[in-house]
C-alpha cells in the first residue's frame, strides 16, 4: 500500500505539503478577518446596547423629574384646597398645613390681594394679630425692601412656611415685581396653577436662587350660577430650579448624564439648569418635554464621560484578543505543521532506512541461503541450545542422505555421530578437562590441546553407512552475544584421505628413487629482491654439499658458504645467466667440504619462468672429483715423455709459447740450452734398444738433479734434449750447459760407458720468434757436433 494513502491531514484540512509559513500567513489573515467581523459586529451591539441603556436613563430621568413637577402641583394643589375649604386660615392652620409639604420646596406662602382702600386696615389687622408691626413692602431702587408704593391693589406675602434659616419676606407685594405679577395675572385670568419666568429667589442660598413661583388662585368655592369667582388671594410654591432637579440625583461627577433645563417660553430659551457633568463625545441625545403649571420646560439629556467611562467599548480588547489570538493559533499551527512536517519527513527517512535494512537482510538471507545451498561439498548443520537441528544444508543432504525436512526439529547432532566414536572422546575429554562431558557434547567441545583445529570424526548416513569427516564446531551468538546453539560444518575427506594416500605413496617413490641416484636432484628459485630458495632437496644433496636437505630448504644460501671461493662468483654469474636467458645451466665447480675435503661437482638444471617473474630450475648436482682425477692424470700424460718421464716436445712448445708472450709483455731474459747425444747409434748398435732407453733414462736423471726449479727439461724427441730457462740470460745459461755436461761425462753409465753429449745454448733475443731461437739452438749444437762433439758451444748464428 502507498504510504501517500494512509496519510491523514494535518488537523483534518491541512495539506502535509503546504508550506508551514503559508499555512500560518493564511490562519493569520483569516484570525484577523474574523477578529474584524467580531468587532465590527460588537461594535455595532455595543453601539445599540448605548442607544438602549441611555434611553433607558433618559426615560427614567425625564419620569423621575416630571413626577417630582407633577408632585409640586399637586401639593400645592392640596395647599388651595386646604383655603378654599376653610372660610379664614389662621398662620398656626397654615403653619400646621405647609409644613409637611415643604418636600423640595423652598416656601409656601399665602398671599391675599388687598385693595387701595383696605391696606391700612390690614397692615393694622395683621400688626395686631401677629405681635409685630406687618407694612405692605416691595423692593426699592436700592434693593432693599421698603413701604410700598400707592396701588389700586397687593398681593402682599402674609404666611410664609419655609425650612430655610432666612427669614421669610412678609409683607413683601408680589404685584410690585414684573415677574411674579405676570404669573398672578396669569393664575388670575386662568384660574390654574401659573408659573412665573424664572427669577432670582430673594432670601434664599445663591446656589438655589435661581428658581420659580408656582402660584395657584383661591377662590372661594363657586356658588350656583358663578362659573369662576375672582380670587381672594393666592397660595404659591417658591421652588429652586436646582433643589427640585438636582436633590436627590446622582452628585455631577458620579451622574451618567448631563442634563439640562431650557424654558422654552423665554424667546430667549433661558438655561435653567445645567448639571455640572463633563460631557461625552457621544452623539447620543434625549429631548423631553417636562410641564409645570402653564409652563413647558426642555429637557435635554447628553451622555456624561461616567456613562461613556462605564459603558465603554470593548472593541479594543476584542481586537487585541482577537489579534493576539490570530498570532498565537498562527505560530501553533505553524509548529504543528512544521513539526508535523519535520516528524513525517524522518518517518519517511526511517521508513526507506528500514526498507533498505529489509532489503539487505532479506539479501543477506538470501545470500545466506544460497551459499549455504551452493556448499555441496560442504555439510553445514545448525542446532539450538538442545542440540536440536533447526538448519541442514543441501550439502548435508548430499553427504548423509536424509532429507532437510526429515531432521530439522527432530534429530539430535549426536545422532548423527557414530557412538562409540563419541563415547571414547567423551571419556577421554572428561579425563582431560576433569569434568564430565556427556556424549552428546563431545563433538562440540575442544580439548585444551586441540583449539580451534577440525577434528575427524565418523558420520552415519541414513542407509547406515559410514563416512570420515573433519569437522569444525562454534558457538552461535545473537546481535547480543547471547549463546543460542551450534553451528557444525563437516567436509567429506574420504576423497582427500585417498588423494593423500596416493600423494604420499608418490612421495615415498620419489624418495626412494632420488636415494638410488647418485647426486641430488633439487629444485630451486629464483625470486625478484634476489630470493635464493631451494623448494626441493633430495637426499642426495646431504652428501653433495654436506649440509641437511630441511636446511637447505630454508636457507639456500648455505650452499655458497660451501662452494670454493674461487668458483663461487663464477656459479652465481651463471645462474643469473641462465635465469636472463632462461638457458640451460650446466656448471662445474669446487666445494670444500668439512668432512670430505675438497670436491669437484658438476651441476645442471633447466629453468623455467615463474607467472610471478621469478625462474624455477629443476635439476640436479653430482659429485665428480673422480672424473677430475682421471682427466687430470690424461692430461698429464699428454705432455709427458713416457720413457724418460720428462715433459715431451708438445709440453715445450706450449711452454716456449707462453714464456714469449710473457716476455713480448714485460720483456726480460730466456735462454733454451739442446743437447743431443753423441754417437747413440752406436750405443744402440752394440748394447741393444733397451740399453739405448736405460741410457735416455739415466741421462734425464742426472740433467733433473742439476737443474733448477724453474727450468724446464723436455725430450723433443730421439736422443735429443732442450732445458727452457726462464729468467735467465745466455751468460747464465752457458754455466749451466757447462755443468750438465760435466755432470754427464764425469761418471760412466753401466754398461757403456762414458756417456757424452753436445751442448748448444741460445738467448731470446728482442722481437725474436720461437723459431729463431731454436734455430739458432739447433745450429749450436750442429756446431758443436762438427767441432769434435762432447763439448757445450754458445750460440753462433747471427741474425
Ligand atoms: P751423432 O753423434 O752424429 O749424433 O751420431 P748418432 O749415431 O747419435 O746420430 P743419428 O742421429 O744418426 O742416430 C740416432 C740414433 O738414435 C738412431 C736411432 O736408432 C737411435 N734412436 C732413436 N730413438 C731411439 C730410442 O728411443 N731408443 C734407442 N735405443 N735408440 C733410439
Ligand atoms: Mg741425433
Ligand atoms: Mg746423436
Amino acid at each position: 500500500m502507498p504510504l501517500q494513502a494512509v496519510r491523514p491531514k494535518i488537523l483534518g484540512f491541512i495539506n502535509e505539503q503546504a508550506s508551514a509559513w503559508l499555512v500560518a500567513l493564511v490562519v493569520l489573515l483569516a484570525g484577523l478577518a474574523l477578529t474584524a467581523i467580531v468587532a465590527w459586529a460588537a461594535s455595532d451591539l455595543y453601539q445599540q446596547q448605548l442607544r438602549q441603556r441611555f434611553q433607558l436613563l433618559v426615560n427614567e430621568r425625564y419620569t423621575r423629574l416630571q413626577e417630582r413637577f407633577e408632585d409640586q402641583e399637586q401639593r400645592l394643589n392640596s395647599l388651595r384646597r386646604f383655603f378654599v375649604n376653610s372660610d379664614e386660615v389662621s398662620r398656626e392652620e397654615f403653619d400646621g398645613f405647609a409644613q409637611p409639604l415643604l418636600l423640595r420646596t423652598l416656601a409656601y406662602s399665602w398671599a391675599p390681594r388687598v385693595y387701595r382702600e383696605q391696606r391700612s386696615q390690614f397692615e393694622q389687622d395683621v400688626s395686631d394679630q401677629g405681635g409685630a408691626p406687618f407694612v405692605i413692602r416691595e423692593l426699592n431702587s436700592a434693593g432693599e425692601l421698603a413701604p410700598a408704593t400707592e396701588r389700586d391693589e397687593y398681593v402682599p406675602v402674609l404666611y410664609s412656611q419655609t425650612k430655610s434659616l432666612l427669614s421669610a419676606p412678609l409683607g413683601f407685594d408680589l404685584l410690585a415685581q414684573p415677574l411674579r405679577r405676570s404669573a398672578l395675572e396669569r393664575a388670575q385670568k386662568t384660574g390654574k396653577l401659573a408659573v412665573s419666568q424664572p427669577m432670582q429667589l430673594v432670601g434664599v442660598e445663591p446656589a438655589y436662587a435661581t428658581g420659580v413661583l408656582l402660584v395657584a388662585p383661591v377662590s372661594h368655592l363657586p356658588t350656583s350660577g358663578e362659573s369662576q369667582n375672582e380670587p381672594y388671594g393666592y397660595v404659591m410654591a417658591v421652588i429652586s430650579i436646582h433643589q427640585l432637579v438636582a436633590d436627590g440625583l446622582p452628585k455631577p461627577d458620579r451622574d451618567n448624564l448631563m442634563m439640562q433645563i431650557v424654558d422654552t417660553s423665554d424667546l430667549h430659551k433661558r438655561v435653567l439648569f445645567e448639571s455640572g457633568t463633563v460631557e461625552s463625545n457621544s452623539d447620543l441625545v434625549g429631548a423631553r418635554r417636562l410641564t409645570l403649571g402653564d409652563h413647558v420646560y426642555a429637557l435635554n439629556l447628553r451622555p456624561s464621560q461616567v456613562f461613556e467611562q462605564a459603558n465603554h467599548s470593548s472593541l479594543s480588547a476584542i481586537m487585541t484578543m482577537g489579534g493576539l489570538l490570530s498570532l498565537l493559533l498562527s505560530a501553533l499551527l505553524y509548529v504543528l505543521v512544521s513539526q508535523r512536517q519535520r516528524a513525517l519527513k524522518l518517518v519517511e527517512q526511517r521508513t526507506v532506512q528500514l526498507r533498505m535494512r529489509e532489503q539487505e537482510l532479506r539479501a543477506a538471507h538470501g545470500q545466506l541461503r544460497s551459499v549455504l545451498n551452493a556448499a555441496t561439498q560442504v555439510a553445514i548443520i545448525a542446532t539450538d541450545l538442545r542440540g536440536v537441528i533447526n538448519t541442514f544444508n543441501a550439502g548435508a543432504e548430499q553427504m548423509l542422505g536424509f532429507k532437510a525436512e526429515q531432521v530439522v526439529g527432530t534429530h539430535t547432532l549426536e545422532s548423527l555421530h557414530l557412538a562409540v566414536e563419541l563415547e571414547a572422546r567423551s571419556a577421554s575429554l572428561s579425563v582431560a578437562l576433569g569434568k564430565r562431558i556427556p556424549a552428546s557434547q563431545a563433538m562440540l567441545v575442544e580439548s585444551p590441546d586441540n583449539l580451534h583445529e577440525a577434528r575427524e570424526w565418523t558420520l552415519v548416513r541414513e542407509d547406515g553407512s559410514q563416512l570420515t569427516v573433519n569437522m569444525l564446531a562454534t558457538v552461535l551468538l545473537d546481535d547480543h552475544g547471547l549463546w543460542i546453539g551450534h553451528l557444525a560444518i563437516y567436509l567429506d575427506i574420504t576423497e582427500q584421505k585417498r588423494a593423500y594416500e596416493a600423494l604420499a605413496a608418490r612421495d615415498r617413490l620419489l624418495k626412494k628413487l632420488s636415494a638410488h641416484v647418485p647426486g641430488g636432484i633439487f629444485q630451486f628459485t629464483l625470486e625478484p629482491q634476489d630470493n635464493w630458495k631451494f623448494i626441493y632437496a633430495s637426499d642426495g644433496m646431504r652428501d653433495i654439499y654436506e649440509i641437511e636437505p630441511g636446511v637447505l630448504q630454508q636457507d639456500a644460501k648455505r650452499v655458497f658458504e660451501r662452494i670454493h671461493p674461487l668458483d663461487v662468483e663464477r656459479v652465481r654469474a651463471s645462474i643469473r645467466l641462465s635465469a636472463l636467458q632462461l638457458s640451460h645451466w650446466r656448471e662445474e665447480y669446487r666445494v670444500q667440504l668439512p668432512q670430505r675435503g675438497l670436491r669437484w661437482i658438476r651441476g645442471e638444471a633447466t629453468p623455467e619462468e615463474l607467472p610471478g617473474g621469478g625462474t624455477l630450475w629443476h635439476g640436479y648436482v653430482s659429485d665428480i672429483s673422480d672424473l677430475k682425477r682421471v682427466e687430470e692424470e690424461l692430461r698429464a700424460l699428454s705432455i709427458t715423455d713416457s720413457l724418460t718421464g720428462i715433459h715431451n716436445r708438445r709440453y715445450f712448445q706450449d711452454r716456449l709459447r707462453a714464456e714469449m708472450v710473457r716476455l713480448n709483455r714485460t720483456s726480460g731474459a730466456l735462454s733454451v740450452i739442446m743437447l743431443d747425444i753423441d754417437h747413440f747409434k752406436r750405443i744402440n748398435d752394440r748394447h741393444g734398444h733397451a740399453v739405448g732407453d736405460g741410457v735416455l733414462q739415466e741421462l734425464c736423471k742426472r740433467i733433473s738433479q742439476r737443474l733448477r726449479r724453474t727450468d724446464v727439461f723436455c725430450r723433443l724427441g730421439g736422443e735429443e734434449f732442450m732445458v727452457l730457462c726462464p729468467h735467465t740470460d745466455g751468460e747464465q745459461a752457458y754455466s749451466l750447459a757447462i755443468e750438465l755436461w760435466e755432470s754427464l761425462r764425469s761418471a760412466p753409465m753401466e754398461p757403456v760407458g762414458t756417456v757424452t753429449a753436445s751442448f748448444g745454448v741460445a738467448s731470446w733475443r728482442v722481437d725474436e720468434g720461437v723459431d729463431g731461437l731454436l734455430l739458432r739452438a739447433d745450429s749450436a749444437v750442429y756446431v758443436a757436433k762438427q767441432a769434435g762433439r762432447d763439448r757445450v758451444e754458445a750460440e753462433r748464428l747471427r741474425a
